[in-house]
């Protein structure tokens, strides 16, 4: 096991991989794919994942590029620090 801090938030981060040493953690890699979707995605994925998880991953498969799984779930995620919560989500 390796351990590290995150280049983009410095939390520590641990792997066992060493190539994967000094690579963004799971959070900060999902923040780099939400920068990089159109607004229009975005909005149609955060309306998707206030409904619930499962729309929301639809969503994010049917952006253009696709997000798949898993990194869907690290998005998700990072959607629910934002504080994009759904009503009826059990936390
Ligand atoms: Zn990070």
């Amino acid at each position: 096991m390796f351990d590290y801090s995150c280049p983009g938030c410095g939390q520590c981060c641990g792997t066992s991989l060493p190539d994967h040493v000094g690579a963004p953690c799971h959070l900060c890699a999902a923040a780099e794919t939400w920068e990089r979707l159109p607004v229009e995605t975005r909005e149609a994925i955060d309306t998707a994942i206030r409904r619930a998880a499962m729309p929301g991953l639809l969503a994010m498969r049917a952006a253009d590029p696709p997000i798949r799984l898993p990194h869907a779930t690290d998005l998700l995620a990072f959607r629910y620090n934002a504080g994009v919560i759904g009503d009826s989500m059990d936390r």
